[in-house]
């Protein structure tokens, strides 16, 4: 017997699929219904230029520069809506988003195997370890990496690298680039660098790399230390509400940029010894809460003997706290 007709099958509604819908993100403010010349001008000098900025504002940012927070709520709102940001979704359409999402692999089999592939865009990735752990080389090598074409685990793109503790070196850059087939000089040229002085400094680089990430192909933004700065700008118990509410923004900005802009955020972490642990790890990552919550993957790397190194997941809301070994060496990091 024929199954009979469902009403929903019979009656297909033309809708807009997320594609087409974020198609719209690049924009100008000024499209969007309610906002006219007066308000698109002001919107634009605080950095607000299109509809995907809007989408991702804080009604508080947008409300400081129009001057009404109900006008702001109806703003993002009709942003959000032209994305298709708006609306519930089914969790096969979430599944098939999340099918999409490209990783730039680690060049590291073992590194790639615990990471399912390689660091993903759209999500921070926190880097966690002790001195010499070898994050800094990690993050290198990712610089390297997104470059590289897709089929050897690359997205052919460009990197930005905010450093806060003077600790990149073009030259490790040349002989990574190298090992991996890349011409040294073009790989040079493909990473945007800058040196931040402060954390208030810190912050200034992340809106700036937010304005070249809309301009040229960016897949990667590091920030390599997140915490040194607001750790060492603002010490003490005294000071720690203060600090975390500043660290608090900053990711919030880090998070909107790997979220609009499909862009792998990677940031490396201190950790510090907890004097009141005496059983498990005396070791944590710095940052509090604030990191734990603002990263979306975090992993932790210790040094073996040698110059072997050890990765573990943590806190991953679906990988299983496994470890890898890997090695660090002139090419770079390697099985
Ligand atoms: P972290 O940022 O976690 O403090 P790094 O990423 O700076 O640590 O890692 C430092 C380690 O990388 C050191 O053990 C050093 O020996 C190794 N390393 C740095 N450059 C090279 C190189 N050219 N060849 C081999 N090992 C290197
Ligand atoms: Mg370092």
């Amino acid at each position: 017997m024929p199954r009979p007709k469902k009403k929903e099958e019979a009656e297909v509604e033309v809708v807009e699929t997320p594609d087409q819908a974020a198609g719209k993100g690049d924009l100008d403010v000024e499209e969007l219904e309610g906002i006219g010349k007066v308000t698109g001008q002001k919107l634009k000098e605080r950095g607000y230029y299109t509809v995907r900025d809007l989408a991702f504002a804080s009604a508080k940012e947008i409300a400081d520069i129009i001057g009404s927070e109900e006008r702001a709520e109806q703003i993002i709102e009709a942003a959000r809506s032209m994305l298709g940001l708006s609306n519930f979704i089914t969790a096969l359409e979430v599944y098939k988003k999340r099918v999409n999402i490209k990783r730039i692999s680690t060049g590291v089999r073992s590194l790639d195997e615990l990471l399912n592939g390689g660091v993903e865009t759209g999500a921070v990735t926190e880097v966690a370890g002790e001195f010499g752990a070898g994050k800094t080389q990690f993050c290198h090598q990712l610089a390297v990496m997104v470059q590289l074409p897709e089929d050897k685990g690359g997205l052919s793109a460009k990197a930005i690298y905010i450093d806060t503790e003077n600790t990149f070196r073009p030259e490790r850059i040349t002989q990574m680039a190298r090992a991996r087939g890349l011409d040294p000089d073009q790989a040079l040229k493909n990473i945007y660098y800058a040196r931040a002085y402060s954390s208030d400094h810190q912050m200034i680089l992340a809106e700036q790399a937010r304005q070249i990430i809309k301009q040229d192909n960016i897949k990667l933004l590091v920030v390599d230390s997140i915490v040194a700065h607001f750790r060492a700008e603002f010490p003490g118990r005294e000071n720690l509400a203060e600090r975390q509410q500043k660290l608090n923004k900053h990711i919030a900005d880090l998070l909107k940029i790997a979220d609009a802009y499909d862009v792998a955020v990677v940031v490396t972490n201190q950790v510090m010894a907890q004097p009141d642990v005496f059983f498990g790890n005396p070791l944590k990552p710095a940052g509090g809460n604030v990191l734990a919550h603002g990263a979306t993957y975090r992993i932790w790397l210790r040094k073996s003997k040698e110059n072997i190194r050890i990765a573990k997941i943590f806190d991953s809301p679906y990988h299983p706290e496994r470890e890898a070994t890997f090695k660090i060496t002139e090419e770079g990091l390697t099985d």
